[in-house]
């Protein structure tokens, strides 16, 4: 049995408290905050201490909760869910968090990440007669967890993840207890706040912020937190090493005001800018981003060439990710509908425009042209990361091998199929740089090095 390495990653975020007297309001707050980790559904579970509630759906947080009766969901714990998957759908099946009862009791898990032996996993639990609900890989681990000999929730987490490879900052939650494990490579993100009396776990500590709690640390990778009326305990269950934080979520998915490894997000692209023109200057007469995601690197990379930064593209905020689209006449289409350009800002003007990737190259393409359509005399394109050559399999969607522009053409290439007058991207080296660290960042989508072994062999 090999595991489809071609399918789809789910991209997460997940958030959870305990201590409140009714957490409700801060999961709803908490998943707003992560939104843009996942649109596709959203759920939630609370626990009053007797039994554990499940309100998810299909959506937006938003539109999920709009008839959320909170008064049905009272109680001092509980976690939530926010999910981007291409595949699986976006049947309720796949939404999370997964509430199971097993011989340890009733539980819930909130997973963000991906298991590169997950599809090996499910075959042999299928051998072995366990019954599937969903396609995603979160239902491996509750059901490792089932069937784990040991009789205290703690042992069978231990063993269910040692039989795990891959990205996952998981919570999981009983009628009283708050778990939180990261794998042991830290490769997705995961912290913990503190606000009075309560604990909250977060992907990301922008979340934190929303409920007005103080982040207190990471949770570190390979480490176990368990939160219950006791307070607070730890203990390092999965040793490794190395380390292989996600460098994509420095370069575009979390927001700029997240922190990570003590670096905020938003200097971090800032800096990545600055690297950008120290390597890779450009002659132009303004420096322009792609909002939202490109601005602080567009910020910096202005800054480092002393060049103004002008606010030529204007992004309409109602309208989704174009990535998300299915077909490629959609994608385009999403570009027109996201973005316009104010033309007198460009007219006559050599353009410097940067965007934080390429992947497809299709929001490129589509800004070059529109840029000089309204009238730009040349347009030079810079990246702020390197160009993505591999596709991720853990955690982030970067589309399969055959879709990257850059895993199949030359820089020459990619400049005439994006119709630029120059572009250059970072080298892994410059991306390390811009983010100031000597090593312990994944940067497979850019290498092929991927920090886990793929396939189905241990
Ligand atoms: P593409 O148009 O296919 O080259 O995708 C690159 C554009 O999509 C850039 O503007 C990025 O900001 C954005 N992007 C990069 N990675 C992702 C991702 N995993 N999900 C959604 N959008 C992305």
């Amino acid at each position: 049995m090999k595991d489809n390495l071609d399918r789809m990653p789910e991209e997460c975020g997940v958030f959870g408290v305990f201590g409140a007297k009714d957490v409700a309001p801060s999961l709803y707050y908490g998943l707003i905050s992560l939104q843009h980790r996942g649109q596709e559904s959203a759920g939630v579970v609370v626990s009053d201490g007797k039994q554990l509630k499940s309100h998810k759906g299909v959506g937006l947080v938003d539109e999920v909760f709009k008839d959320f009766a909170s008064s049905q969901y009272k109680g001092h714990l509980g976690i939530g869910h926010v999910r981007y998957s291409t595949s699986g759908g976006g049947s309720i099946e796949n939404c999370q968090p997964l509430l199971f009862n097993c011989k340890l009791g009733q539980a819930a898990l909130a997973h963000n990440g991906n298991l590169v032996n997950a599809q090996t996993l499910r075959h042999q639990l299928e051998q072995q007669g366990s019954i599937f609900h969903s396609t995603n890989d979160s239902e491996v681990i509750a059901h490792l967890l089932s069937r784990a000999s040991s009789d205290d929730l703690e042992g069978a987490i231990a063993s269910a993840l040692g039989q795990v490879r891959g990205a996952y900052s998981l919570l999981l939650m009983t009628e009283d207890k708050l778990i939180a494990i990261r794998d042991p490579l830290g490769i997705r993100p995961l912290v913990l706040g503190r606000k009075d009396d309560q604990y909250i776990v977060a992907s990301e500590s922008c979340a934190l912020d929303i409920v007005g709690a103080k982040l207190v640390r990471e949770i570190e990778p390979g480490e176990m937190l368990t939160i219950s009326s006791e307070g607070l305990e730890w203990d390092n269950i999965l040793y490794s090493k190395k380390r292989a934080f996600c460098s994509f979520e420095y370069i575009y998915f979390s927001r700029p005001d997240s922190d990570f490894m003590g670096k905020n997000v938003h200097t971090v692209r800032k800096n990545l800018g600055k690297v950008l023109a120290k390597y890779h200057p450009a002659k132009g007469d303004i420096v322009t981003g792609v909002p939202d995601s490109s601005l602080s690197a567009a910020a910096g990379l202005a800054e480092g060439l002393g060049i103004p930064y002008e606010s030529a593209l204007i992004r309409n905020r109602y309208v989704g990710r174009t990535f998300i689209k299915p077909s490629q006449e959609g994608r385009i289409a999403g570009v027109n509908l996201k973005l316009n350009v104010i033309n007198s800002v460009i007219k006559g003007k050599k353009v410097i425009m940067v965007d934080d990737s390429i992947v497809r190259g299709t929001t490129s393409r589509k800004i070059v042209e529109m840029l000089k359509q309204g009238g730009a005399k040349e347009v030079h394109v810079r990246i702020s990361a390197p160009p993505v050559t591999h596709p991720c399999h853990l955690g982030i969607d970067t589309s399969s091998q055959g879709e990257l522009l850059a895993a199949n053409s030359s820089l020459e290439e990619m400049t005439k199929a994006i119709k630029a007058d120059s572009l250059a991207f970072l080298t892994p080296k410059e991306l390390l740089e811009g983010v100031g660290v000597k090593d312990g960042l994944c940067d497979a989508c850019f290498t092929g090095k991927y920090p886990v072994k793929m396939g189905c062999c241990k």
